[in-house]
């Protein structure tokens, strides 16, 4: 299986209802072979397009829960059949990868997370009634970002964050970050309070720089245990809202937008470099060059992956939209062995045998930070 990869094109925004729409799309029909398409304007030639073709194409008023239906609800299914599902949402400053991933306060607002955890949690009580209670399912959640290279808890207070982060390792071919908090979650109302402080505390995050949240990658860890009497299979759910991918060396993109001193978010160009890599089928893949790279560790990790590649349909920003279709367009290309997490024996399985905490009662354990 490859990377999936669907775009989505974010409608004009108030400021923007005069401007021109310059990237456009071509749903599938038999005619056009049944390819989704992305257009846009050759920016050296105007009367020449260059098109890119994706698994899925949603246009601008395609709805969040349209999104979900369609891209995300099918991997849940995978994840309780022990999957491992990434979606990442790459694109430009203000292309609506948050909006995407989290979405907005009202119901038909919610994003992709908030949308996945509901799903989740519905599916836990159905698991659990169906199997007349035999089968217990534990979901608990770790929440983090990486700003420069620095991995931040988003569960502890800024306050009580170490300023230099926290390491990353490799735990059987899983990068782990260590010390991470982990935390049990049960219901949907319990994760929005766990996941609106989190977003506080990233919003009021130490460095306190004004384009800290578009220049910092925002994870989210989803765990899955389903206990029975003799196993336990643990598989991951994760959603990254990663940093914007605008190039800030450019200067000519255009006037209006601020043209910022720094360089090119390091990890992103990393990660463009690892896709390169891995889509020319190279031998060195330079994963290891930064922690983002390390975690998403894409074509390495097993599982599903989706991105999703959110697009500004006007010209100011032409050549960083060009940019990203191309990224993504490269990224489809990678493939991932679809292995699901094996069930586990449940005396090989440490933390039950060593704590004694037997499958009842294995969602009142206390707060701990994965090992
Ligand atoms: P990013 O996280 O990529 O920087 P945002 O998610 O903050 O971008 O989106 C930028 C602006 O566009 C926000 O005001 C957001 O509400 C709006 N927006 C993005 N996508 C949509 C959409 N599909 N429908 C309506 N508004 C959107
Ligand atoms: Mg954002």
């Amino acid at each position: 299986m490859s990377v999936r990869v669907v775009a989505r094109i974010r409608p004009l925004l108030k400021q923007e209802l005069d401007k021109d729409t310059i990237v456009t799309a071509e749903i599938p029909d038999e005619k056009s072979g049944n390819v989704a398409i992305v257009r846009i304007p050759n920016p050296k030639n105007d009367a020449e397009s260059f098109s890119f073709q994706f698994n899925s194409v949603y246009e601008q008023d395609a709805t969040q829960q349209q999104l979900f239906d369609s891209e995300v609800a099918p991997q849940v299914k995978q994840l309780f059949n022990g999957l491992d599902i990434t979606i990442f949402a790459y694109g430009v400053t203000g292309t609506g990868k948050t909006h995407t991933m989290r979405g907005g306060k009202s119901l038909a607002d919610r994003g992709v997370i908030p949308r996945l955890l509901s799903s989740i949690y519905r599916r836990c009580r159905k698991i659990e009634k169906d199997t007349a209670g035999a089968t217990e399912v534990e979901v608990a959640m770790s929440y983090y970002e990486i700003y420069n290279d620095r991995v931040y808890d988003l569960f502890e207070p800024p306050e009580k964050r170490t300023p230099s982060g926290l390491p990353i390792r490799d735990n059987n071919g899983k990068t782990v970050v260590v010390g991470l908090t982990e935390r049990p979650c049960t219901t949907l109302k319990e994760f929005e309070q766990l996941y609106d402080q989190a977003n506080i505390n990233r919003s009021t995050s130490a460095t306190k720089l004004n384009a800290h949240s578009s220049r910092s990658h925002a994870i989210l860890c989803v765990k899955v245990t389903q206990t029975t009497e003799t196993t336990v299979q643990v598989s991951r759910a994760s959603a990254i809202d990663l940093a914007g991918s605008e190039d800030n060396r450019r200067t000519d993109n255009n006037k209006e937008r601020l043209v910022e001193s720094a360089s090119i978010n390091k990890s992103l160009f990393v990660l463009a470099q690892c896709v390169e890599a891995i889509s020319k089928k190279q031998n060195r893949i330079p994963y290891r060059e930064s922690k983002m790279t390390r975690i998403l560790s894409l074509g390495q990790n097993n599982g599903i992956t989706l991105m999703i590649l959110n697009l500004a349909p006007v010209r100011s920003y032409h050549l960083d939209t060009l940019s990203s279709l191309n990224f993504a367009n490269r990224t489809k290309k990678i493939e991932v062995a679809e292995v699901e997490n094996e069930p586990v024996y449940r005396q090989f399985v440490k933390p039950l045998a060593t704590t004694g905490i037997s499958g009842a009662n294995i969602k009142r354990q206390p707060l701990r930070p994965i090992a």
